[in-house]
C-alpha cells in the first residue's frame, strides 16, 4: 500500500479494493461494481453468522421474488412515494411491452406482505418471523462507492408480524441485540444506536432506529436499521388474525434490513491499517498462511514440513494454506498481509530441522517462537487474543470521536475534526426539523437521532444548539456517507 490510512483515508480504501483484489470498479454499467472472490468470501461468513442469529431467534428464511408488480407498491402511499425515485422499473419481457411494470425490489415489503396477508389467519399463526438474504437495487444518485454505496447491494431483510404493539417494540429491541453480537462482539466494528427524527425514518414506519458507526475520517456510515411499522402495511395489505375474542384484528410489524456488502466497508475500513486488510479470525478467508524460505537445494525438507504442518492445521478444523509461488517470502509476507491474513507461519531449512517455528500476527505484526507439536494448540489462543485487541482498538478509537458541543462554534469544530457531536435540542418535531435544515446548510451535519435504549436529558437550562429554545433532547450530529 502506497498510501497511509491515517493520512488519506480516501484514497487507502480505494487503493486497498485495487490492490487486495475486493471489487472491480470496471463493469459497465454506471454505479454497479464486481465484488471479487476475497470479499464474497468474507461476507459469506458474515451472512452465515447474522443468518445464524436470526435462528436463534425464532426466525425461518424464505425466498421471495425480485420483481413487484407495480400496484402493490402504491398500496402504502408514503413507501411508493419515498422508494420510486430510486425503482428500476422492468417494462418489457421476450420483446413485448408488459401490461403492468415490475419493480426490480429495492426492499422487499411490498413483495412479502400480500403474501403475509395469504399466510396469517388466527393467533396459531403468529408470531412470523421470516428473513431473506438477496440483493436489492437502488438507482442511487448520490456517488457510488464499492461496498459503502451501490446501485445493487447485499443484505439481509427480516420481516416479523406481531398480534401487539409491545411485542414488536421488544423486536426492535432483538434487532438491536442481534447487531450488537454479530458486527461489535465478532466484526469488531462499534456502533451507536439511534432512534431516528421523525423526519428521516423508513418511508412507511412509525418509528426507525439505526445502527451508525464511524469511518476513520469522521464520517457517519449507517449500519442496520430496523423499523417499528406499526399497522401502516398491515392495514393496506390485510394481514389480519382473529384474535382470543374471535375478533378481527390488524397485526403489527416490523422490518429489519442489515446490508452485508456496507457492513464490510466498515469492517475492511475500521479495522484495517496502513499494510491492508486486517480481518478479525471469524471472518478471514484462510486463517493461516504457511511460508516455505528455502535456499537451493533446501526445498524438499522445507516443503515436506509445511505439508506436515498444513495437515495437522486441516485436522484440527483450520482454514490453512502453503504459498508455493516463486515469489521472494518478503513479497509473500507483504501480499498475505495485504490480503489480511491473520496468522503467518514461517519454516526455512532451521526451522524445519528443530521444529521451532516463527509465527508472526497479523494485527501487531509481532512474531513468535513456537514448537511445531503446540501449534494448533496455540494458534487459537493468538487468535483470540488478536480478536479482543482489535475489538478495543476499535471501541476506544469510536469513543473517542464522540465530543459535547453547545454552541454551533463548537459544532464547526467537533464536526472539523470528525465524529459525533453531543448537542442539546430543541425538539424532534418539526421546529426540529427546521432547526436540523439550517444545521446541515450551515456545517452539512446531520442530526442523527436521540440514542435509543438511554434516556439521556439535556443539563437543566440547556438551550438547543441551533435555535437557543429551551432544550428537551440530547441528539447526535455527524457528517455522513
Ligand atoms: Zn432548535
Amino acid at each position: 500500500m502506497k498510501t497511509k490510512k491515517s493520512a488519506n483515508f480516501s484514497e487507502w480504501y480505494t487503493e486497498l479494493i485495487k490492490e487486495a483484489e475486493l471489487a472491480d470498479i470496471r463493469y459497465n454499467v454506471k454505479g454497479f461494481v464486481v465484488f471479487l472472490p476475497w470479499s464474497v468470501m468474507t461476507m459469506m461468513k458474515m451472512y452465515r453468522i447474522y443468518e445464524t442469529e436470526l435462528e436463534k431467534t425464532g426466525h425461518l428464511p424464505a425466498w421471495f421474488p425480485a420483481l413487484i408488480p407495480e400496484r402493490n407498491f402504491h398500496l402504502e402511499s408514503k413507501h411508493v412515494e419515498g422508494f420510486t425515485p430510486e425503482v428500476f422499473w422492468v417494462t418489457e419481457a421476450g420483446g413485448n411491452k408488459l401490461e403492468e411494470r415490475l419493480a426490480m425490489r429495492p426492499t422487499s415489503e411490498t413483495a412479502m406482505y400480500q403474501m403475509y396477508s395469504l399466510w396469517i389467519q388466527g393467533m396459531k399463526d403468529l408470531p412470523l418471523k421470516i428473513y431473506h438474504s438477496s440483493q436489492v437495487w437502488r438507482h442511487e444518485t448520490k456517488a457510488t462507492r464499492p461496498f459503502i454505496r451501490s446501485r445493487e447491494f447485499h443484505w439481509i431483510e427480516s420481516h416479523d408480524v406481531f398480534a401487539t404493539r409491545a411485542e414488536a417494540v421488544a423486536q426492535v429491541h432483538e434487532d438491536m441485540e442481534m447487531a450488537r453480537l454479530a458486527i461489535t462482539e465478532k466484526f469488531c466494528v462499534p456502533f451507536l444506536f439511534f432512534r431516528r427524527p421523525q423526519w428521516d425514518k423508513f418511508p412507511g414506519a412509525d418509528d426507525t432506529f439505526a445502527a451508525d458507526t464511524l469511518m476513520p475520517d469522521g464520517k457517519v456510515l449507517q449500519l442496520p436499521s430496523t423499523h417499528l411499522l406499526g399497522q401502516n402495511f398491515s392495514k393496506p395489505f390485510n394481514i389480519k388474525f382473529l384474535d382470543e375474542k374471535g375478533e378481527s384484528q390488524y397485526a403489527y410489524q416490523t422490518c429489519y434490513g442489515p446490508a452485508i456488502s456496507r457492513i464490510y466497508a466498515a469492517v475492511i475500513s475500521v479495522n484495517g491499517d496502513d499494510k491492508g486488510l486486517v480481518l478479525p479470525s471469524c471472518l478471514a478467508p484462510t486463517t493461516v498462511m504457511i511460508i516455505p524460505i528455502y535456499k537451493k537445494g533446501g526445498e524438499e525438507a522445507v516443503l515436506a514440513k509445511c505439508a506436515a504442518i498444513e495437515k495437522n492445521f486441516k485436522d484440527a478444523g483450520m482454514k490453512c494454506a502453503i504459498d508455493r509461488s516463486e515469489n521472494t517470502p518478503g513479497f509473500k509476507f507483504n501480499h498475505w498481509e495485504l490480503k489480511g491474513i491473520p496468522v503467518r507461519v514461517e519454516i526455512g531449512g532451521r526451522e524445519a530441522e528443530s521444529g521451532e517455528l516463527t509465527v508472526a500476527v497479523r494485527d501487531t505484526g509481532e512474531k513468535t517462537k513456537i514448537h511445531e507439536s503446540k501449534l494448533v494448540l496455540e494458534i487459537p489462543r493468538l487468535l483470540s487474543e488478536m480478536d479482543k485487541r482489535l475489538g478495543a482498538k476499535s471501541k476506544a478509537g469510536f469513543e473517542g470521536k464522540i465530543r459535547d458541543a453547545k454552541t454551533m462554534d463548537e459544532l464547526n469544530k467537533v464536526l472539523e475534526v470528525g465524529g459525533f457531536a453531543r448537542a442539546p435540542w430543541c425538539s424532534t418535531g418539526f421546529d426540529g426539523k427546521q432547526c436540523a435544515d439550517e444545521i446541515k446548510a450551515k456545517t452539512t451535519g446531520d442530526v442523527r437521532g436521540t440514542l435509543f435504549g438511554k434516556d439521556e436529558k439535556p443539563e437543566a437550562g440547556a438551550v438547543c444548539i441551533h435555535c437557543g429554545k429551551s432544550a428537551t433532547e440530547v441528539v447526535y450530529i455527524a457528517r455522513q456517507y
